[in-house]
C-alpha cells in the first residue's frame, strides 16, 4: 500500500516514497526514496551535506519536462528546485533562480522591454534545466543570451561560470560534465519595443500550438536532430506516427513527440523509443539519439 509521508528537516519540506509521476510532464515514473523542495541556496547546501553524511545519491530536477524516469524510481534524494523561482531585472540583465520557469523569465523580460529571449516563450522547463540542456527553439538558444550562471559544485562550493565556461553546445553545457547544480542564471538582453516583443512571443506560441500536441502529456522532442536530417521527418517517413506500446504513442500531430494517451508507464515510453530507433536505423542507417534524459532504476 502506498503511504505518503512528509517530514520537515531544517525547515525543508521532504516527502518520502514519493511518486515522481506527480512531477514529470509525461505523468510517468516510479517513486523516489525522498524528495526535497529547498527554498534557498543555503537549504540546497544543507541537503548536499545531509546526503553526503548518509551516503545517499542525489538527483536534481527542475520542471521535469525533459525527463523519463524509469518505473523503478530513483534511489536516494531527489531535489526539486521549483520553489527557488525568483526573477530580478536590473538594466538589461535578467537574473532568474534555477527553479523559475523559462516562460516566466521571458514574460519578465517583455515587461521590462528587453529583447533576445523571445524564442523561449513556450519552453516549459526551468532555468536550471535550460542551462543544463542549452534549451533552444525557433533559431534561438539559451547559449546566445546567457551572461553567467551560479552553480554549486559537488564539493558544495558556490561558483560563478561565465558563458564561455558553461561550454554550451547542441543540447549540452558543462553542467552535464561536472555534475554541478545550477542555482541561478543571468541573461544579458537588449532594450526593445514591448509590443513587438509580445507580438513575437505570441507568434511563436501560436506556431508551437499549431504543430505540437500540447493537449497531451509528453516530454517535448524525444530525439536530437541527427546531422543532415530532421528526426521528425525520419519518423514520419518510416510510417511510425500512431505507433503505440501500452499507453505511449508516437504523436499523430508531431512525429518527434511521444504522447501519453492512456495511463502510459515509463516502460511503455522506452518501448516506443526503442522501436522508433530500430525502425529508423533499419530504413536509413541513422541512429536517433535521445534528447530526453532517461534516468532512474528499471522496475524489478
Ligand atoms: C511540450 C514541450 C515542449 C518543449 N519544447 C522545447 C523546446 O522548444 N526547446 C527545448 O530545448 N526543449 C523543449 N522541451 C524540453 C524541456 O522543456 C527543456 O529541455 C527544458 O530545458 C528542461 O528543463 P526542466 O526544468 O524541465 O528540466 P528537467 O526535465 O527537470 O531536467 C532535465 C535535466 O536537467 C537536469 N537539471 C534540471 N535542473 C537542474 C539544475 N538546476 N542543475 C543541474 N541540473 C539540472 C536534470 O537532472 C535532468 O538531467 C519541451 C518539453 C515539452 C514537454
Amino acid at each position: 500500500m502506498f503511504i505518503r509521508k512528509m517530514i520537515i528537516m531544517k525547515n525543508i519540506k521532504i516527502l518520502k516514497n514519493e511518486p515522481l509521476s506527480n512531477y514529470t510532464f509525461t505523468k510517468t515514473g516510479g517513486n523516489a526514496d525522498m524528495v526535497a523542495f529547498p527554498t534557498s541556496v543555503k537549504q540546497v547546501q544543507e541537503l548536499l551535506n545531509m546526503a553526503k553524511e548518509k551516503n545517499m545519491p542525489i538527483t536534481v530536477l527542475g520542471n521535469a519536462s525533459n525527463l523519463i524516469i524509469k518505473d523503478g524510481g530513483i534511489t536516494g534524494l531527489v531535489i526539486i528546485l521549483t520553489e527557488m523561482n525568483n526573477i530580478e531585472v536590473e538594466d538589461n540583465l535578467v537574473t532568474a533562480q534555477a527553479g523559475a520557469r523559462y516562460i516566466d523569465t521571458t514574460i519578465a523580460a517583455q515587461k521590462h522591454g528587453l529583447t533576445g529571449i523571445e524564442f523561449a516563450a513556450g519552453i516549459p522547463g526551468s532555468i536550471g534545466g535550460a542551462i543544463f540542456m542549452n534549451a533552444g527553439a525557433y533559431g534561438g538558444e539559451t547559449a546566445n543570451v546567457v551572461d553567467s550562471a551560479m552553480v554549486l559544485t559537488p564539493e558544495n562550493e558556490i561558483k560563478k561560470l561565465d558563458n564561455k565556461e558553461l561550454d554550451f553546445g547542441y543540447r549540452h553545457s558543462s553542467v552535464q560534465d561536472y555534475d554541478d547544480i545550477v542555482l541561478s542564471a543571468t541573461f544579458k538582453l537588449k532594450p526593445g519595443d514591448r509590443d513587438k516583443i509580445q507580438a513575437e512571443m505570441d507568434h511563436l506560441n501560436e506556431l508551437r500550438a499549431s504543430k505540437q500536441p500540447l493537449d497531451l502529456p509528453s516530454c517535448g522532442s524525444v530525439f536530437k536532430r541527427p546531422k543532415g536530417y530532421f528526426a521528425g521527418k525520419l519518423i514520419h517517413d518510416a510510417g511510425l506516427q500512431g505507433y503505440q506500446s501500452g499507453g505511449a504513442q508516437v504523436s499523430k500531430k508531431h512525429a518527434g513527440f511521444i504522447v501519453n494517451i492512456d495511463h502510459a508507464t515509463a516502460t511503455d515510453y522506452l518501448h516506443v523509443i526503442k522501436h522508433v530507433q530500430d525502425t529508423v536505423y533499419k530504413k536509413n542507417q541513422v541512429h536517433l539519439e535521445t534528447e530526453v534524459r532517461i534516468i532512474g532504476n528499471d522496475k524489478k
